[in-house]
Formats: C-alpha cells, sequence, structure tokens
C-alpha cells in the first residue's frame, strides 16, 4: 500500500489480471515474463505463430507457477476483442492491468506510401489500442480499479524519415493516453504511455548496419535498450508504486531525446 517503504510489497501485482496485447514476441513478452514473476495472472494476444506464444506460455508458467493464458486475436478485429475479453474474463476473473502493447511498422517515405500502409498501421497501433480498451474498462470502472498502459514510441514525439503513418499513430496514443487519464481518474484507474527508443526486437532486426550505427551513436548509452528494460516500466506503471503517477508519458529511450 502507499506510505509502505517495503518495496517488494508496492511493486508487488499479487492477485491481479493483467492482458498484454502483442505478447508473444519483443517488448510484449518481456512484459508477460515480468507481470507474471510480479504476481500477476497474464494473458496475452498474438496474431499468428500459435506455437511459439504456447511455448512462451508454458515456459512463463513453468518459472513463475502463475496463470499464463495465451489467445490468438487480431487486436484490428472488434469481434476478436470481444471473444477475448470475454475468455480472459471468465478464465482468469476480469481484467486489472491492460498493456497495448500490439503494434506494427510499414515503413516507407511519404511519397510512396499508399493508402493501405497508412490503413495498416493506424489500425493496429490506434484503433487497436481503442478497441481493447474499450472492452476492459467496464470491469475496471466496475472494481474502482485499474492501470492502462499503452506503448507509444518516441517517434510519435519527435517523427522519423519513412515513418509517418507510425508517427501520427503512436502520436495519437499519447492523446488518447491523456485524454483517458482524464475520463477515468475519478474511478481510480490511472492511463499512463510509454515511448521506448530503439529497442532489441524483430522490429527493429531488418534495420541495415548503418543506420543502426547511425542511431546509437545519437544515443547517450550508446546502445539500443532490450525490452526487458521497457517492462520494468510497464510493471512499474501497472503497481501500486505508481498510484498517484497518470496522463504521462515515460520516455525509454537510452537518452535519445
Ligand atoms: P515485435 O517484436 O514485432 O512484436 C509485435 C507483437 O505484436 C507480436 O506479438 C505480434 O504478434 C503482435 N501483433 C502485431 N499485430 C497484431 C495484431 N493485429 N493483433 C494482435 N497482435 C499483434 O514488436 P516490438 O518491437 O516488441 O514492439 C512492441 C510495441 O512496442 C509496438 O507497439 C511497437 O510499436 C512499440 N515500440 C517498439 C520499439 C522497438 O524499437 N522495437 C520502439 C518503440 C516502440 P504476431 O507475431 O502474431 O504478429
Amino acid at each position: 500500500m502507499i506510505g509502505t517503504v517495503d518495496a517488494i510489497e508496492s511493486l508487488s501485482l499479487e492477485g491481479k489480471v493483467a492482458l498484454v496485447t502483442g505478447g508473444s514476441r519483443g517488448i510484449g513478452a518481456a512484459v508477460v515474463r515480468l507481470l507474471a514473476h510480479r504476481g500477476a495472472s497474464v494473458a496475452f494476444c498474438y496474431r499468428q505463430q500459435a506455437e511459439l506464444a504456447q511455448k512462451l506460455a508454458d515456459k512463463i508458467r513453468t518459472e513463475t507457477g502463475r496463470s499464463v493464458l495465451p489467445i490468438q486475436a487480431d487486436v484490428i478485429d472488434p469481434e476478436q476483442v470481444r471473444t477475448m475479453v470475454e475468455k480472459v474474463r471468465s478464465e482468469l476473473g476480469g481484467v486489472d492491468i491492460l498493456v497495448n502493447n500490439a503494434g506494427i511498422v510499414r515503413d516507407t517515405l511519404f511519397l510512396r506510401m499508399d493508402e493501405s500502409r497508412w490503413d495498416e498501421v493506424i489500425n493496429t497501433n490506434l484503433k487497436g489500442a481503442f478497441l481493447c480498451t474499450k472492452a476492459v474498462v467496464p470491469m475496471m470502472v466496475s472494481k474502482r480499479w485499474g492501470r492502462i498502459i499503452n506503448v507509444s514510441s518516441v517517434v510519435g514525439l519527435i517523427g522519423n524519415v519513412g515513418q509517418a503513418n507510425y508517427a501520427a499513430a503512436k502520436a495519437a496514443l499519447i492523446g488518447f493516453t491523456k485524454s483517458l487519464a482524464k475520463e477515468l481518474g475519478s474511478r481510480n484507474i490511472t492511463v499512463n504511455a510509454v515511448a521506448p527508443g530503439f529497442i532489441v526486437t524483430d522490429m527493429t532486426a531488418s534495420l541495415p548496419e548503418e543506420i543502426r550505427n547511425r542511431y546509437e551513436s545519437q544515443i547517450a548509452l550508446r546502445r539500443f535498450g532490450q525490452p526487458e528494460e521497457v517492462a520494468e516500466v510497464v510493471a512499474f506503471l501497472a503497481s501500486d508504486a505508481a498510484s498517484y503517477i497518470t496522463g504521462q508519458v515515460i520516455v525509454v529511450d537510452g537518452g535519445l531525446i
């Protein structure tokens, strides 16, 4: 509880249920793992690679002894989102913590950007968060407790060449975060965003070496971050230790901006 000097207790997620979108790989997988280690029961969704998701769930369940529930669901499909949230409610008892993490990039220069690349990125990164949040908020309101953490990006703050679609989606996610924080604060629900810089995942794996080196030279810590370094911030925001933080964007970029 608040005011305690026991750090372990205030960071504990014992008794909470979390839903992490896009939890099968990268940052999402590190978040699923850390939330379970902190004591939460965790459901996560993914779009494809069911075997990978099942293996991850089995591994984390063995490590932590917590319930870990993988669900195949596309966050851009309202019906699949509804079915997913209903499954979490019936199997784990509700959703206390929502991490809107599922995201994609479809990079290209604006002059070459067709409507499909725009729609795909906006729908996955932004509308997906809307649909998932819409589906879980009533449960949080009735419990008068909730944590929503949106995974944005530094690109939503500073822009990036070839990422007008992604930057627009991630910036919009910040506006969404700040507005929801104001609407839901009176119900004891906090809403925050994390804005990672360059993190070592499949999303950044295909960057040409020359570009990677250029980015690294612009980062104070001179390296890309690890998914676990983002997960630490998400787990903190999900905990009682962050009970008086809402409507904020926490940048996790090793000193890029
Ligand atoms: P990643 O390794 O590519 O993993 C993306 C995850 O999202 C996968 O589990 C993927 O599942 C899932 N996903 C994608 N589209 C989905 C959909 N429509 N419905 C359900 N799940 C979907 O990505 P990451 O690097 O960990 O990125 C995670 C989040 O952090 C994203 O929002 C990204 O924009 C943000 N971010 C990443 C970085 C970075 O440098 N990596 C920096 C800033 C922000 P499938 O495998 O089944 O498709």
